[in-house]
């Protein structure tokens, strides 16, 4: 099921749009928690159709929140996963990932990043159209 237009249900601010060489498309982020107190960080990422990230892991790993739209996941060497509201993603230190919507739908997450001592993302090669075998359907 996609809509195409943006997602009139998301739940946080969109915040501002990103820019950046490691993502494709356009991608909004919205910080919801950066004290360092927490030993974690909140953040509220929003992706157009067909956006995503690019190869990366996280040293600290990363846990994901899914609030709306469609969206993709995928591990290194494994297939992909299609994601919707509801859905919680637990990405182990250092696993080579990526994450985004789908061709034909808005996608919207909480990315909490664990463990933020352990160092910041590590940014990989972006998502190559062959791997970006992302759909619903
Ligand atoms: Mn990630």
């Amino acid at each position: 099921m996609t809509s195409g237009g943006p997602i009139e249900s998301a739940i946080f601010p969109k915040g501002v749009e990103i820019s950046s060489n490691s993502f494709t498309g356009k991608v909004w982020l919205q910080r919801l928690v950066t004290d360092a107190t927490f030993g974690c960080t909140i953040g509220n990422v929003t992706f157009a159709p067909g956006a995503r990230n690019s190869w990366h892991k996280h040293p600290g790993g990363q846990v994901l929140l899914i609030t709306g739209g469609t969206g993709c996941y995928q591990e290194r060497g494994k297939t992909v996963r299609i994601l919707h509201a509801g859905d919680v993603v637990e990405i182990q230190p250092d696993v080579e990932h990526w994450h985004g919507a789908t061709p034909d739908d808005w996608f919207c997450h909480l990315a909490i990043s664990t463990n933020i001592t352990q160092g910041e993302v590590q940014w990989l090669e972006p998502v190559s159209g062959a791997d970006y075998g992302c759909s619903e359907s």
